[in-house]
């Protein structure tokens, strides 16, 4: 079953009857008794867990691959290691993190097209075997370096319609599939299926289905030259809150039935994706504080009224983590990122017109261009909901500025459930539903201790 675990996971469980969310409150009054006042995150890694049981109901014949350049943080890595999924992994790093919590190579897959030769033959002394490609170029050093590869061939995919497109950058063209198919039979490679990427951010769930039809072109082809094609990778791209215009759900709705169709059930080939987003982003909640504020009064502004001066006047809100930080995912994952208030305005409260900028000396540097918030004082808070994804894992200390603390929690039922799933796999459905009408956990500042074997990780 799943060999890596948490022997030890050394933050505290949430309190009975308590969430984030209440974690959240705490820490901003626990700050706001100083002039500290740094930005901070708290991830709840039961929502985690939370989406992995979404997964595994959405999408039952489907082994996630976490595609872990989307967060790396070690304490996701081994939760998501004890609930058994799989690791994309896209470099030599990545690789030794995973292999770091006792991952059994055949749970990864080096889902690089483009890898540095040194790269390549790190994989193969470290027994991973599956690794993707889109080129002739890649089946010769993988050829000269690997022993034993076990090939998986990513195509193109149709991604006009995704937010952020990869296919500009990855995948063959089906047109090209057989060449590089008997390249791979020259050469004496093993292939064994076919990935692709439908672009992140994705607006038609029909790209999967364009997709998993060309794979199907592709495996036949595959066959015909007597490769054993036996792995259908879909790739990532699943959203990771429900604050988007293709949910989800939507898209499974549309997955399952073309997978029945074109790859049933009997066929044996075996199913993964490498969803990133899905399972980090809603964990993540990100609270930043007002370091510096700006009137600018409209001089045009007709309106007399003081009362009623809403359009007189922008406010400008300088906070403690900007584009080169947290919120590098604006820049490099195209995210639209508004806060939600800390205080509750009041029905009444004027709202004025802001823009909300980082704390580095650059231009660029700008979090909202334009959203709507109430008159806000130096050393107010701001929250960001869903910050997990593309986050953590690119932001820099440019211009000196840290990265703020993260505050992991987990309630107790959560943690048990993790447990359980670690050591006996996957609950039946009807047991799964339980766990969250359980609200109650108890326990504080504990040195949280995973059962036995075969459990052996460690997150400090
Ligand atoms: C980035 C990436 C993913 C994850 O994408 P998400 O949109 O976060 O799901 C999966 N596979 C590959 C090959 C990637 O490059």
């Amino acid at each position: 079953m799943n060999t890596a675990a948490p022997t030890e996971f050394e933050f505290p469980f949430l309190e009975e009857g308590f969430t984030a969310r209440d974690v959240v409150e705490q820490k901003i009054n626990e700050s706001s008794t100083t002039d500290e006042r740094d930005a901070f995150y708290v991830c709840d890694l039961g929502d985690v867990l939370k989406k992995h049981l979404r997964w595994m109901r959405a999408l039952p014949r489907i082994t996630p691959f976490y595609a872990v350049k989307c967060n790396d943080s070690r304490t996701v890595v081994t939760t998501l290691a004890s609930l058994g999924t799989g690791f994309d992994c896209a470099s030599k790093t990545e690789i030794a993190l995973v292999q770091s919590l006792g991952v059994d190579p055949s749970r990864i897959i080096y889902a690089n097209p483009c890898k540095q030769v040194s790269q390549i033959k790190y994989a193969s002394a470290h027994g991973v075997q599956m690794m993707t490609f889109d080129s002739e170029v890649e089946l010769m050093k993988v050829a000269r370096c690997h022993d034993n590869a076990k090939l998986v061939l990513r195509i193109a995919t149709d991604d006009s319609k995704a937010v952020c497109r990869l296919s500009v950058k990855f995948g063959a063209p089906l047109k090209s599939c057989r060449g590089l198919l008997e390249r791979a039979k020259e050469l004496g490679l093993n292939v064994i299926g076919v990935s692709f990427h439908v672009g992140s951010g994705c607006t038609d769930a029909k790209t999967y289905t364009q997709a998993i039809a060309d794979a199907r072109t592709v495996f036949h082809i595959g066959d015909e030259l007597g490769f054993n094609m036996d792995l259908l990778d879909i790739g990532g791209g699943f959203p990771g809150s429900d604050n988007v215009e293709l949910k989800f759900e939507e898209i499974t709705a549309v997955i399952n039935p073309a997978l029945d169709k074109y790859f049933p059930a009997d066929c044996d080939v075996k199913i993964i994706a490498e969803p990133g987003r899905f399972y980090v982003a809603s964990a993540y909640t990100l609270v930043v504080n007002i370091i510096a504020k700006k009137v600018i009064m409209d001089e045009d502004s007709v309106s007399d009224d003081e009362d009623e001066g809403t359009n007189d006047r922008t406010l400008m809100y300088y906070v403690n983590d900007g584009v080169y930080g947290s919120f590098n995912c604006i820049l490099y994952d195209h995210a639209h990122c508004l806060p939600v208030l800390h205080k509750k305005p009041k029905p009444d409260e004027i709202m004025y017109p802001c823009s909300i900028w980082g704390p580095t000396c650059d231009g660029l540097d700008r979090i909202v261009e334009q959203c709507y918030l109430p008159d806000m004082q130096v050393g107010d808070w701001l929250v960001f909901e869903n910050m997990g994804a593309y986050t953590v894992a690119a932001s820099s200390t440019f211009n000196g500025f840290q990265r703020p603390d993260l505050h992991y929690v987990i309630s107790r039922p959560a943690w048990q459930h993790v447990q359980q799933i670690c050591l006996q796999g996957m609950p039946a459905p009807a047991e799964e539903s339980r766990l969250f009408e359980v609200s109650a956990c108890c326990g504080q500042e504990s040195s949280l201790e995973m059962p036995t074997k075969p459990c052996q990780a460690r997150v400090v």
